[in-house]
């Protein structure tokens, strides 16, 4: 994993804004949250109650449920890769009308309150366009409007680079426009309130039996979020482990505890896995026939990495007549490119076929425990093949087991695992 965010000691320490005397908590509404006027009407009534129980509050927001969609589709309307300079002016009017809406929403049940766009706060980010990281976060005037008393809405998933142009931070971002704040400020806790109460056992859409964790370790969330759990933007997590920021996640909808992200101490259940991510955003590329000599693998992948492209998973067979079929995957929507480069890697040197599958998924195993629990691949092995369910490419790590699969069995594999591992709740 690497971590970009600069180190703490890179921050200005006059930027960190935290004020001992009243706790200060940063509260995150994704999308479904503030998805309606009625909806941004009961968050209002929530902060307003956070902020009379003494609290300090930051409010951050995304666009309303299906905007951000909507919006790409408009631009894609025009053409199919549309500026991302542009995208980025056009992705963030979501978050704009949100923030609006709230600060009225909260003025109207006598909550004094500011809006703040990205570029307002001065979260100062590089120019990539679409995935921008937060360099730096300015937060003078929050603080002056925290001071007199205000709540301060700001939007999520955007910023401004050092020209003053606007960016965005992928998909999600909202979680790290809100763990970034709490940073900034030194929160006393970062909630981020979703359409789910916690994180847990698995994505609960699929399985309806999953579990509510009333706490995971950074290490493990972290993983969940890169293996495919899109409960939390993997940035945000990396950054509240970083910055040490408390965070838990809850319900929007409903009361209660939420789940505590914590590092990991002796009371931590004794939990072989924590949960079961997936995702649906692979697909696996094959070059055949390849002679098999020094620096192969780096001639396949090379040229791949040196289009930008992030390779995953990476299997390489040797054949009995010195050639050698060597399999990897990327994320869908580097596929086209990436077969096109593989193509052409494949005449270069001397390859008998390249072959591209899109149908695929990731199933993974996530837990701390597996450090000390042997068997769990084997166990996981098992429970797939008394389905029928063919594993195409393994990975592993020291809290983690990924399997590719075909896409027809995302839904019996995850259930099947989170069976096999007990991670459902007692009925
Ligand atoms: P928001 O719009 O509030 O940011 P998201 O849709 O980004 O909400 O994230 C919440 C969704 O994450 C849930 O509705 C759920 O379907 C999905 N999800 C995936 N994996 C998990 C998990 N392990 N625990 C809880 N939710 C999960
Ligand atoms: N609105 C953005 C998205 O849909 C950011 C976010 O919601 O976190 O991805
Ligand atoms: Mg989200």
């Amino acid at each position: 994993m690497v971590f970009n965010w600069r180190p703490l000691s890179d921050w200005d320490a006059s930027l960190v804004v935290g004020d001992a005397k009243m706790p200060l908590i940063v509260q995150k509404y994704g999308g479904t949250s503030v998805g309606s006027i009625e909806r941004i009407e009961a968050v209002a009534r929530k902060v307003q109650a956070a902020r009379q129980a003494g609290n300090q509050v930051v409010v951050v927001v995304s666009a309303m449920s299906g905007e951000t969609n909507r919006l790409i589709a408009l631009a894609e309307g025009i053409c199919r890769t549309p500026d991302p300079r542009e995208m980025d002016v056009l992705l963030s009017t979501g978050e704009q009308v949100t923030i609006a809406l709230l600060s009225i929403a909260l003025k109207k049940v006598g909550c004094p309150a500011c809006s703040y766009t990205g570029g307002q706060v001065r979260i100062l980010t590089d120019n990539a366009h679409g995935k921008a990281r937060i360099k730096e976060i300015d937060g003078g005037s929050v603080k002056e409007d925290l001071e007199s008393g205000r709540v301060v809405v700001v939007a999520g998933f955007q910023g401004v680079d050092s020209k003053g142009d606007i960016t965005t931070l992928g998909r999600g971002g909202s979680d790290t426009t809100a763990v970034a704040m709490a940073a900034a400020l030194n929160a006393d806790e970062c909630q981020i309130y979703t359409d789910v109460d916690g994180v847990y056992t698995t994505d609960p859409r699929i399985e309806p039996r999953a579990r509510k964790l009333d706490r995971i370790t950074f290490e493990e969330m972290l993983e969940m979020a890169s293996l495919g759990s899109k409960v939390l933007q993997i940035r945000s997590v990396e950054f509240a482990g970083k910055y040490n920021v408390p965070l838990r996640v809850l319900s929007s909808f409903t009361e209660g505890e939420g789940t505590l992200i914590t590092f990991e101490d002796e009371d931590m259940e004794d939990a072989k896995i924590a949960g079961i991510a997936f995702s649906q955003d692979e697909a696996k590329l094959t070059i055949r026939g390849v002679p098999d000599q020094p620096g192969v693998a780096f001639s396949i992948l090379g040229p791949i990495s040196g289009d930008n492209i992030e390779v995953d998973m990476i299997v390489q067979n040797i054949a009995k007549d010195d050639t050698t079929d060597f399999t990897f995957t990327v994320h869908r929507n580097d596929f086209d490119k990436a077969l096109e480069i593989l193509k052409e890697t494949a005449e270069v040197v001397g390859a008998r076929e390249v072959v591209g599958d899109k149908n695929i998924v990731k199933l993974s195993l996530v837990g701390v425990g597996m450090r000390s629990h042997a068997g769990i691949a084997s166990q996981m092995f098992e429970a797939l093949a008394r389905e029928g369910i063919n594993i195409q490419m393994i990975s592993t790590s020291e809290i983690k087991i990924s399997v590719v699969v075909d896409e027809k069995y995302l839904e019996l594999g995850v259930r099947t695992l989170h069976e096999s591992f007990g991670l459902a709740s007692e009925l």
